[in-house]
């Protein structure tokens, strides 16, 4: 579309960044008057989102237009102050008509702990948003803040930003929101998945497969162009090496691959343990501590499975009967 689309057009796109604003506010994926929005008009002309609006009570005529340097041709407000990022996006990504940015919780968690998003957990996340980065930390507004999704502008349209939030884009506004809404969803469900226990990993054969899906769905994946073979699809990421500072480091979501646990395990065992996997975590206080008291009479157990920490589940009940047969002779005495 070229920069002459009717008046009529130009509103329906208003109405329709409003609505993006309510979502994103009624998310809770920006507090107060956080986050901004943008749609690309024309070749030079954006639309975005004003500076100090609840982005969940934002009406049509409240919106700015700016061009692609960011200088504001019309609107009643200010321009957003973060519209460097989005225009910077635009500049790089002639295809992205839309950009997203705001601070939704449980994203914007990994973006503080710097801790990248594992990959072959949820199929979904494979197809629709793919690999994810995270760029390093800058001070906001400025064209220096804008410049550090560079590097991955072009191989993703999802970055966490460090210590600040996320920014999502696409063909449309609704494209560009529905990322922010999946990467969301998803770093809730492995922050609940943790508090569960362990995060398995689906293997680099089955998320080939889901890769190999995209095309037939019209979504581009870089890792299709260098070749599938070339890239280590679940233990390590297009945006781990080679991109600068900081390279975010696993510290909770470990792929067992990069924890260098490549001992031969069974499906049942290729999952995390976080930090350390020399630490046995009992699952329940009142097992543990009959664990910790029959330890010794278990591994002494006549099959001599217990040994490697696991308790041989037959030898600690023979155990505890032991004990309570012991206990209540005791008591008959
Ligand atoms: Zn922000």
């Amino acid at each position: 579309m070229s920069g002459n689309g009717t008046v009529m057009n130009e509103w329906k796109f208003r109405e329709q960044m409003c609505e993006i604003g309510r979502r994103i506010y009624n998310k809770g994926f920006a507090a107060a008057n956080d986050g901004n929005i943008s749609y690309r008009l024309g070749e030079d002309r954006v639309l975005c989102s004003p500076t100090r609006v609840s982005k969940g009570f934002m009406k049509p005529d409240d919106l700015c237009v700016v061009d692609l340097d960011g200088k504001q041709i019309s609107g009643k407000r200010g321009r957003s102050s973060e519209i460097l990022l989005h225009l910077t996006i635009m500049r790089a990504r002639p295809d992205i008509r839309s950009v997203v940015h705001c601070h939704p919780p449980h994203a914007t968690a990994f973006a503080v702990a710097r801790e990248p998003i594992p990959k072959c957990v949820l199929p979904e996340i494979e197809v629709f948003l793919g690999e994810v980065a995270i760029s390093p930390y800058e001070t906001p507004c400025g064209q220096s803040f804008a410049d550090t999704v560079l590097p991955y502008v072009k191989d993703t349209e999802t970055i966490l930003l460090a210590n600040h939030g996320t920014v999502t884009y696409g063909t449309d506004l609704e494209d560009a929101y529905f990322k922010t809404e999946i990467i969301d969803a998803y770093c809730r469900i492995l922050l609940l998945a943790k508090q569960l226990g362990r995060v398995h990993y689906y293997t680099d054969q089955k998320a080939a497969e889901l890769i190999q899906l995209k095309p037939k769905l019209g979504i581009p994946d870089p890792r299709l162009e260098r070749g599938l073979e070339n890239c280590d699809l679940c233990g390590n990421s297009l945006f781990r090496k080679g991109y600068g500072e900081p390279s975010p480091e696993p510290k909770v979501f470990v792929h067992p691959k990069i924890a260098g646990e490549q001992k031969e395990a069974s499906p049942i065992e290729s999952h995390l343990t976080p930090l350390g996997s020399e630490i046995a975590r009992p699952s329940a206080t009142a097992p543990a501590s009959a664990a910790g008291r029959l330890s010794g009479s278990a591994s002494a157990s006549p099959n001599g499975k217990a040994q490697s920490g696991a308790l041989d589940p037959e030898a600690l009940v023979q155990a505890i009967t032991d004990q309570v047969m012991q206990a209540l002779n005791g008591a008959v005495k």
